[in-house]
């Protein structure tokens, strides 16, 4: 039947997950649970379905990890694959050499990105790409004349990844706490959180506020020392924090005014998820770099890397002199066509147009509307992005709700609650749950998915009732 997987072969779920608990260390996990703890096993994808060892049927509402943006299940990527893998697996772009995958995805992405984009430099994910970004610029400014301009401000509960200067740049506290970080010269202001920030304030009025705490702070060290701001359009994995309408703008303004680069970590905004091929397009700004990685593949092969500004191209062809930085996979054959298959998809089934006009709007009306539910307390979407905290109770604002205490930790049972339901969502700090589904959702499964988000949210009521938390 429809909700069984059509799986040739039958997996001992059970040996599996010990066999994963005893040999497996997983990102982001507290080791000390682990042996407690089991492990949903994924087998298999089709569109925006994913299907575990048990057979369940669940709808993928946050696209594996923000980036499966055509679904899974695509043939088409897989060909690629395989025809890039038999003809040439692997060639490095070192020392004056190139292959065709990589020659056609830089010019493909030159063609649908901003026109202030003409270069790229390969990566093999995000992190990748934002440690690239941090040698780029000081390098830049080092050629430029201006040595001296160092610092690169980004904010508070920002993420750009896992590696050191990916960590440096996020703002988690927790992440910095291990490996000494952030690296130096790199410092963090607050983030254009309304929630978290804008109470007696109109969201335009929190906007402007929020961006001022830039220009404050390159006031504080001096323009003279300040290299550039890095932002996520949308916040991703801090909670889907959706910024104010004026705050981009008046980044820009202050990132012009003082000579400022503006590099835009684009990882999960790019690539459709916002209705634009990019996300800085949504609000209107000009960055200097994009950071890129996820949807540029659908996730199906590692891939990042960074769209290089005519800026910053120009001062470094004119001035000469090596850039000391590359990775093995940078421009790796095998991501490069499964980019460029990714692309044409997007492309050809219209799919960026969509959630533009169509399915993005149709989304944002119904996810929002989930504020009506008891349990919720606010809802906010922007193209496939959302997220809404739960709350014990609301009042005249969201500014006046009521949280649960956090050690309750009702965040993760609703989103435990969610997967019985058949849906996945995750589950972030403050007790908000967010999605990224993948962007092809049709309106029926944009309806089932918003039915499913429902019954999950009423098991955990009941829940919570049966707890005497509610
Ligand atoms: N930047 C942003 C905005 C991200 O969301 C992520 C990943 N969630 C990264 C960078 C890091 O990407 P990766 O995990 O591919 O290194």
């Amino acid at each position: 039947e429809e909700n069984r997987m059509n799986n040739h072969e039958k997996i001992d779920t059970q040996c599996m997950q010990e066999t994963d608990a005893a040999h497996h260390l997983h990102p982001f996990a507290d080791y000390r649970l682990k042996k407690e703890q089991t492990s949903r096993i994924m087998v298999r994808g089709e569109g925006a379905y994913l299907w575990d060892s048990e057979g369940n049927r669940l709808l993928d509402g946050m696209a594996g990890l923000w980036c499966t943006n055509v679904g899974y299940g695509r043939k088409s990527i897989a060909d690629a694959v395989h025809g890039q893998m038999v003809q040439l697996p692997f060639y490095n772009t070192f020392f004056h050499t190139t292959h065709i995958p990589a020659i056609e995805l830089a010019a493909k992405l030159v063609e649908i990105s901003p026109p202030q984009f003409n270069h790229v430099f390969f990566a093999g994910s995000g992190s990748e790409g934002n440690d690239t970004v941090v040698r780029l610029v000081r390098h830049y400014w080092s050629k430029k004349g201006n040595p001296e301009r160092q610092v690169i401000i980004s904010r508070n509960n920002a993420y750009h990844g896992s590696t050191m200067a990916g960590a440096s740049l996020g703002g988690w506290q927790s992440m910095h706490s291990q490996g000494g970080l952030p690296l130096p010269g790199i410092i963090h202001i607050g983030q254009p959180s309304y929630l978290e920030g804008g109470k007696g304030k109109t969201q335009e009025e929190f906007g402007l506020e929020a961006a001022s705490w830039l220009e404050q702070k390159i006031l504080d060290i001096g323009a003279e020392n300040v290299a550039a701001f890095i932002g996520e359009p949308v916040q991703g994995a801090g909670g889907v924090i959706v910024p104010p309408v004026t705050y981009w703008p008046e980044i820009q303004r202050i990132c012009d005014k003082y000579g400022i680069l503006l590099i835009a970590d684009e990882v999960i905004c790019g690539f459709g998820r916002l209705g634009y091929w990019f996300g800085s397009e949504y609000f209107g700004i000009r960055p200097d770099l994009i950071t890129f990685a996820k949807g540029v593949t659908s996730g199906y092969v590692p891939l990042g890397g960074v769209l290089v500004g005519d800026r910053i191209v120009s001062t470094l062809m004119e001035k000469g002199g090596e850039f000391n930085h590359g990775f093995t996979y940078s421009g790796h054959p095998i991501g490069c066509v499964a980019a460029l298959e990714n692309i044409r998809i997007l492309e050809d089934e219209k799919i960026v147009e969509r959630v533009h006009s169509d399915t993005g709007p149709y989304l944002q009306k119904k996810f929002e509307a989930l504020a009506a539910h008891p349990l919720v307390g606010n809802a906010e979407a922007i193209g496939f992005l959302g997220g809404m905290n739960l709350v014990r109770q609301k009042g005249a604002t969201i500014h006046d709700n009521v949280p649960f205490d956090a050690a309750l930790q009702i965040g993760p049972t609703c989103r435990a609650h969610m997967i019985d339901c058949g849906v996945i969502m995750r589950a972030v700090a403050g007790d908000r749950l967010v999605m990224s589904p993948p962007l092809t959702l049709t309106h029926a499964e944009i309806d089932e998915m918003i039915k499913l988000i429902i019954l999950g949210l009423d098991k955990t009521v009941e829940d919570l009732r049966q707890r005497k938390l509610l």
